[in-house]
């Protein structure tokens, strides 16, 4: 199949194809037709699957057919992996008007308050210093957010960001979309899933 057959539109066609994506990956192929019909989504995938376009085109196209700041929430477990997520995004985006924004830990507050003051679409974040802005950064909510993704989940409880993503699910809306993308199934990844997932489908590759 290609990504046009799964039901992505021509403009994020046109950025998969100017990445060089000549066909949609398993977990894409699965994933994408599924998201595109407003389900929430447990995808089973490992880095290298091809999982981040998984998501992003999902939320992407949701975006353009109803553009909103504070549209989406992508939670990462580390820096690294935030940043590698924020480039495919907008890579992913070149072809409509997509603003993105990296929130992490490590960089300077005052300049990510500033990012967050221009009203991104998307925001990429690990999870503490996504709630130091949410207590901190005046005017910052994400009361309006449409989709909360939770990649590496496995990862982010693994390093102990379970109460931290609780307090996270606490400010966002229950009527969203959410996506959670992990490695491994554990019992802890199945509670946070019963947490923040509502009638998920399960996806894997
Ligand atoms: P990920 O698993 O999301 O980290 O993606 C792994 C690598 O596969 C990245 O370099 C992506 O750019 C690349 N990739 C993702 N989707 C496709 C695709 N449909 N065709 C070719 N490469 C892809």
């Amino acid at each position: 199949k290609t990504f046009k057959e799964l039901g992505v539109i021509d403009p994020i066609c046109e950025a998969c194809a100017n990445l060089g994506y000549k066909a949609p990956t398993a977990i894409q192929a699965e994933a994408i037709p599924l998201a595109l019909q407003n389900r929430d989504i447990i995808g089973l995938a490992e880095t290298g699957s091809g999982k981040t376009a998984a998501f992003g085109i999902p939320v992407i196209q949701s975006l353009f057919q109803s553009p909103s700041s504070f549209h989406s929430l992508i939670l990462a477990p580390t820096r690294e992996l935030a940043y590698q997520i924020g480039k495919s995004l907008d890579a992913l985006g070149s072809t409509i008007n997509v603003r993105t924004a990296v929130i992490v830990g490590g960089m300077d507050m005052v300049s990510q308050s500033i990012a967050l003051g221009k009203k991104p679409h998307i925001i990429v974040a690990t999870p503490g210093r996504l709630l130091d802005h949410l207590e901190n950064t005046k005017g910052f909510s994400l009361r309006t957010l449409k989709f909360l993704v939770m990649d590496e989940a496995d990862r982010l409880l693994d390093l102990d960001f379970g109460p931290l993503l609780d307090k996270i699910l606490k400010v966002l809306p229950r009527e969203r979309r959410t996506f959670l993308f992990s490695a491994t199934i554990s019992s802890k990844v199945e509670s946070l899933q019963r947490a923040s997932l509502s009638n998920p489908l399960r996806v894997s590759v």
